[in-house]
């Protein structure tokens, strides 16, 4: 094949890359497959930066549990790719060549109401297929992808900040608009793997002037500390509710967002809410116990759940960012070659890091 090169592109003289597939059983086994070739409406990328999500650990490494937009087929790993397009194919109509992308990391149908509404996410087509799940991810060196399904990489985002926000990012932004975040409140994040250290990063960019998170990890709590995401930060017990009240001047936090995924995590999250305040849960899996009269409807609080974003509003986070000045790559402790994915994926299933990346060219040097 022939492709044009950009400055600072690899040679593309093979015609074959490296690919990475999750076999099930904690381990990653690379794979040579060849460079495809973009058909109409699509494009290759050169891949920069593909982060690992908690639900590749959840849903894939450990064993294959997903199904329906879970279900993983044995593709190419990696939902959240972030890359240069370096091949076009025919009919594009808004990208080109040398664009620096995010992939939205659904592809949706485009037809039904829910794709039309831009949730992708949501699309309800047997069409519907995820980057690294039911087709190819942005493990790999490059990336066959849709150009519907780009947003558009601001200069002043480096491409491991937009790995972050394919996935991760977009997914907490459209959990806090849901439920409104400014400086009226006082915001608690219970769970501080990397999605809820993105909700306290975004929280406190919207003016949000008390943060506290929560986690049963204090390498988790050291990183919001240390990253100044956290004002106060507790370990669970049975007195974290009275912590939580004994900073908000007695009465709990306005907003809460539950990030654990634990059964008791989701219910400090609601407990520690003030009346009439909001809570969402982002967290996947697991189940929940509490008590609907004293805990929710007694003090008139708001309960919402949020899966994802959609591509309207990814575009509208990538332009906060540059506006707030922000950088979700800082959450980035670990990168790794993609020779070295199966250290990247032990380790981001250890829990002992922030967010772990597999980086390429620049990215990599970073
Ligand atoms: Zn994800
Ligand atoms: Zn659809």
């Amino acid at each position: 094949m022939h492709v044009e090169m950009q400055e600072g592109e690899v040679d593309m003289e093979k015609n074959t890359m490296m690919g990475a597939v999750l076999p099930g059983n904690s381990t990653v086994e690379l794979r040579e497959y060849p460079i495809p070739t973009p058909g109409y409406g699509q494009v290759l990328l050169r891949m920069k930066c593909c982060t690992i999500c908690g639900s590749d650990i959840r849903c894939i490494y450990h064993e294959h549990l997903g199904v329906g937009p879970e279900g993983y087929q044995g593709v190419i790993a990696g939902h959240e790719p972030c890359g240069q397009i370096i091949q076009e194919g025919p009919g594009l109509k808004r990208f080109k060549n040398g664009d620096r992308v995010i992939v939205y990391h659904i592809s949706g149908c485009g037809v039904c109401h829910e794709c039309r509404t831009g949730y992708m996410i949501s699309c309800t087509s047997p069409k519907r297929a995820a980057y690294g799940w039911q087709r190819d991810g942005g493990m790999a060196e490059y990336l066959l992808a849709d150009e519907k399904d780009l947003v558009a990489l601001p200069d002043s985002l480096s491409y491991a900040d937009g790995a972050q926000v394919a996935c991760g990012f977009g997914t907490v932004y459209e959990g806090i608009e849901k439920v409104g975040v400014s400086g009226d409140d006082a915001v608690l994040v219970v769970g501080l793997g990397p999605v809820g250290l993105a909700c306290l990063m975004l929280c406190k960019a919207m003016g949000a002037n008390k943060l506290i998170g929560v986690d049963m990890n204090q390498e988790r709590l050291d990183i919001a500390k240390k990253l100044g995401l956290a004002d106060e930060v507790f370990i669970p017990s049975d007195h974290v509710v009275e912590d939580i009240k004994a900073v908000t001047a007695d009465e709990g936090v306005e907003r809460a967002f539950d990030c654990s995924a634990s059964d008791s995590g989701r219910a400090t999250a609601i407990r520690a809410t003030r009346r009439w305040g909001k809570i969402c849960m982002i967290g996947e899996g697991g189940t929940i116990h509490f008590n609907p009269s004293p805990d929710m409807l007694h003090l008139q609080k708001t309960l919402y759940g949020s899966w994802v974003t959609s591509i309207w509003r990814m575009e509208d986070l990538v332009e906060h960012l540059v506006r707030w000045g922000i950088h979700p790559a800082d959450l980035v402790t670990n990168r790794f070659p993609l020779e070295k994915a199966g250290e990247a994926y032990a380790l981001m299933s250890s829990g002992n890091c922030g967010k772990v990346a597999v980086c390429f060219d620049e990215e990599l040097k970073k």
